[in-house]
């Protein structure tokens, strides 16, 4: 562990806050606090993702090691860690919030691996920053349980996403209201140390922007530019304008990857946008079970249901229009930022498509195709059919007799399944006779499919079912889904219980389909 080489550009390059520690405060003309973690009573690394400790050059022996749980769970830090919180803004719920910040992420410093990658070290639950607005900077096992797995999840996945190296519990207990109705608890605190390239969320460029701090946003385009995105040339407008085009292209590219495998993000707040297009802040995410674009797990957006799956794609589009806003200065014209956008609507467009072939087993996906799938997504909403239980199943029809038996299990009501039938069989036998003119072979199409379309997810009840082992003290729960999702796509011989429909009773338990803000 002591072989780890740090290069903390965020901090070396970019201007930081003159005051240190958490003192609860507004900070201005500076990108970030530095802070140290505060120590917890006793830090038990609980599971770890070793595709990411490999990544990172830390061997089994680093992980097992004591240091290492003092490290990862904030007591203590290694050579080169410069922690810091970031400072930013966001828009919550489409609400301009002014400034937020990291309330209860520490970064530690930047990584390089052997191979030249960059990876920040970030530790979530590891104390009150200055952006902690009166809260405990803490997070409690069960969000903290939810972010690991599913940070490592989507990444086998192929999304997108910010990574998760470790899980550590502290020994000390966090108090919530889980759904702030008057019910505090005591729940096990916890931390995660996320990983990823880059932190930087849309929120870090509306902070300066909107108090008028043109300096301070240009240095943090200029540094973000040279830092992550290294392969864009070139200076001045065009730089910033092909920049703003990258990211508008990546956010697309993520969220067509969460409709395709159903991923329901839950909060997404212009400070939970990566400006790398990842997949960032898992907190009241879900996973679809019935098909249901108006679905969302976050009972603190259940009103509106802002963030409702099916919305996911225009809401991507909304807030890289304030990202837009926020970069405005640095341009003497809106042509280009309007030109961003449109890319996003193009580029999503495109890999929609993608989705619709692959999904489908399809060559390529025409027009008629776009048709065929919203169709069939109808069919799926109206009928309560499981979408990956679905998806995964259609690739077992036989195309010179389409039949609806192979799908059946991916109903969740018998008699609406009934009533559907005939539906059904009239869309299979256009698909069955759309595939019979398609160049792709049966065992081709079959392998795209099986590409496309996971057989494993975490959906929200296999999560819950391992949290409330761990709550007992018993983490083989976590281990065995994290096992079973490294591998979404392959077919795992007994391993069937984790890719089945939901069951009933998960319905409406907590966490299960019903999650809140409170973690
Ligand atoms: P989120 O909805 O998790 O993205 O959080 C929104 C803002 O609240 C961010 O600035 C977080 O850092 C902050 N925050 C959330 N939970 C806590 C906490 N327990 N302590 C301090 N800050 C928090
Ligand atoms: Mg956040």
């Amino acid at each position: 562990m002591r072989s780890l080489r740090f290069d903390n550009a965020f901090v070396r390059d970019l201007p930081g806050d003159p005051e240190q520690g958490s003192r609860q405060r507004q900070v201005a003309g500076a990108l970030y606090s530095a802070v140290e973690p505060t120590p917890v009573a006793a830090p038990q690394v609980v599971a770890w993702s070793q595709e990411m400790a490999d990544a990172l050059g830390l061997s089994e022996g680093d992980i097992r090691s004591p240091e290492f749980a003092q490290v990862f769970g904030g007591n203590a830090l290694l050579e080169g860690m410069q922690p810091y919180a970031a400072n930013y803004g966001g828009h919550q719920f489409g609400v301009w919030a002014d400034q937020l910040g990291d309330g209860r992420a520490i970064s530690l410093g930047e990584v390089i691996d052997r191979a030249g990658g960059r990876w920040e070290l970030q530790l979530k639950g590891a104390g009150r920053t200055p952006y902690s607005r009166g809260a405990d900077g803490r997070a409690v096992l069960r969000s903290s349980v939810r972010e690991f797995l599913c940070s490592e999840a989507m990444h086998h996945l192929g999304v997108p996403t910010t990574r998760a190296l470790s899980l550590v519990t502290t020994g000390d207990v966090v108090v919530r209201d889980m759904f702030y109705d008057g019910h505090p608890q005591q729940e096990p605190g916890a931390i995660v140390c996320r990983v990823a390239p880059s932190f930087i969320r849309f929120g870090n460029f509306e902070l300066p922007a909107a108090r008028g701090d043109t300096a301070l946003l240009r240095r943090l385009a200029n540094f973000t530019i040279a830092r992550d995105f290294p392969e864009l040339k070139g200076e001045g407008e065009p730089l910033y304008a092909e920049w703003f085009a990258q990211v508008c292209e990546r956010t697309a590219v993520m969220v067509a990857h969460w409709m395709r495998v159903g991923f329901v993000h839950g909060v997404m707040n212009t400070d939970n946008m990566s400006i790398l297009g990842l997949t960032i802040d898992y907190g009241p995410y879900g996973w679809i079970d019935n098909f249901d674009p108006d679905w969302t797990p976050n009972t603190t957006d259940a009103g509106r249901r802002r963030y409702r799956f099916g919305q996911q794609p225009n809401v991507a589009w909304w807030n890289l229009s304030r990202l837009a806003m926020a970069l405005a200065p640095l341009f003497t014209g809106t042509e280009a930022l309007q030109a961003g956008l449109d890319r996003y609507a193009a580029v999503y467009a495109e890999a929609d498509r993608t989705t619709i072939a692959g999904k489908l087993g399809l060559s390529e996906c025409t027009d008629d195709d776009v048709t065929l799938m919203s169709t069939l997504y109808t069919l799926l909403t109206d009928a309560d059919v499981d979408m990956t239980l679905f998806f995964r199943a259609l690739s077992d029809i036989d195309v010179q007799q389409p039949a609806l038996t192979p799908l059946h299990d991916a109903f969740y009501d018998e008699a609406k399944r009934q009533a559907f039938e005939p539906a059904f069989q009239s869309w299979l036998a256009s698909y069955a006779s759309r595939v019979s003119s398609d160049a792709l072979s049966a065992e081709q199409r079959r392998a795209r499919m099986h590409a496309a379309n996971p057989r494993y997810v975490l959906r929200n009840y296999l999560a819950q079912e391992a949290i409330d082992r761990a709550t007992q003290g018993d983490y083989a729960g976590i281990h065995e889904l994290l096992e079973v999702m490294r591998r979404p796509y392959d077919d795992q011989p007994g391993r069937e219980r984790y890719a089945q429909k939901r069951p009933e009773w998960a319905v409406h338990k907590a966490g299960c389909s019903m999650l809140s803000c409170s973690s």
